[in-house]
């Protein structure tokens, strides 16, 4: 037996997203069935169901930014109740055995023979069943309890879904490279991960710069906490801050100068690449070498750091800076994602979804 569930899908690379059904499992003995909210629109939603990162099956439900109040548990479940808060990320499993697992950095599982890796929220294979999993642009969602986040009390669900990516994907490396009082940080790109690096950034103390391809929210940038803001746009900024950073957290989803954004960098400074481009990027060796630069990636966070970071989100007063929108406005959203013109989430209230909706054929 399955439940039946309203969902917005992306039929192909090219076609709008439209109303579908898709099906929920029953509850295991350790699942949690989540009455979703609210989904954020992640960039990584549109990179998947364009195809941008490789084929996927199509039709594909997205949204890994789920908040929502649990509606029924299993009966071996201990870490939430009915009626809970409660998020949902973009992993939905990983096999809980290997050294990532372990430390508790599950979305770097390498796999225990059964379980291949991080099972994504969507388009990833649930090992409850063996079907493909199926996103938050949808009613509900039947997730095992170790994956499931506990929202805290003073973070309303809306402002809080786009934690569930945004906030841990940027919280992590700043936790990662030791970010605190004196690191100065730069963040590239003022979107829905910049803008959470931004705010986290600040509350740890860090010295924030925004780069940001104009000025044109500049006055957000400063408001959410950072103390300066330069347009990547103007040759004068490579030329102002050249080696100025210790830190830069790169959130853009296109290609950049990777060189000429290197060159900000301080002796032993890292660039950490979270922006997730479809181009390959490449980068000059002696962008590297003479001030002992490093080059760096970071995939969102563990289950026990995304726990942290919701926390100290609601104890700090941070939270996503959100435009609400209603399921059928969310192919004009994503144009908006593309088109860099979001301040600075897209949050999708799934209670719009059509309650009859029609197979998307
Ligand atoms: P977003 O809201 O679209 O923000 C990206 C920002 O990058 C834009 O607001 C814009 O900022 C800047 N930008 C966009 N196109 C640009 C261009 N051609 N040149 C220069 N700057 C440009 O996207 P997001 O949801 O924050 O996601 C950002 C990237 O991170 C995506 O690639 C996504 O897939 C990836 N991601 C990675 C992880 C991970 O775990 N590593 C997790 C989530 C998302 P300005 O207007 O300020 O210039
Ligand atoms: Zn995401
Ligand atoms: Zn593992």
């Amino acid at each position: 037996m399955t439940t039946t569930v309203s969902a917005y899908a992306a039929p192909s690379a090219t076609g709008p997203l439209a109303p579908t059904t898709i099906e929920r499992r029953d509850v295991g003995p350790r699942d949690v069935r989540i009455e979703i909210r609210y989904a954020g629109i992640c960039h990584s939603d549109i990179h998947t169901a364009r195809g941008e990162w490789g084929p996927v099956d199509w039709p594909i439900v997205v949204g890994h930014e789920i908040a929502g109040v649990v509606a029924e548990i299993g009966t071996e479940v201990t870490k939430h109740a009915v009626g809970d808060r409660v998020g949902v990320g973009c992993m939905v499993g990983s096999c809980r055995e290997c050294e990532a697992c372990r430390d508790g950095e599950e979305q770097y599982c390498t796999g225990n023979g059964t379980i291949a890796g991080m099972v994504g929220t969507y388009g990833g294979t649930d090992p409850a069943d063996g079907r493909p999993t199926a996103g938050g642009y949808s009613q509900q969602i039947v997730v095992d309890e170790h994956f499931v986040l506990r929202i805290p009390d003073g973070l309303e669900l809306d402002v809080a879904a786009p934690l569930l990516c945004a906030g841990i994907t940027t919280y992590s490396p700043l936790n990662h490279w030791g970010a605190g009082p004196g690191t100065k940080v730069a963040v590239i790109g003022l979107g829905g991960l910049g803008h959470m690096a931004v705010q986290i950034a600040a509350a740890k103390g860090c010295e924030v710069t925004v780069l940001s391809q104009s000025l044109k929210k500049q006055e957000d940038g400063l408001r959410l906490g950072a103390s300066a803001y330069h347009a990547t746009s103007d040759p004068d900024t490579f030329r102002q801050l050249a080696g100025s950073f210790d830190l830069i957290i790169n959130t853009v989803s296109a290609n950049l100068d990777l060189d000429a954004h290197m060159g900000l960098l301080r002796r032993n400074g890292t660039l950490v690449e979270v922006g997730a481009p479809e181009n390959p990027m490449s980068v000059r060796a002696f962008s590297l070498i003479p001030a002992r630069r490093s080059l760096a990636g970071s995939n969102i966070g563990g289950i026990a750091e995304t726990q942290e970071m919701l926390d100290f989100c609601a104890e700090h007063g941070i939270a996503a800076q959100v435009e609400v929108i209603r399921a059928e406005q969310v192919n004009e959203a994503w144009e908006r994602v593309v088109a860099s013109d979001v301040r600075y989430r897209f949050v999708i209230d799934t209670s719009t979804l059509p309650t009859a909706p029609a197979p998307v054929s």
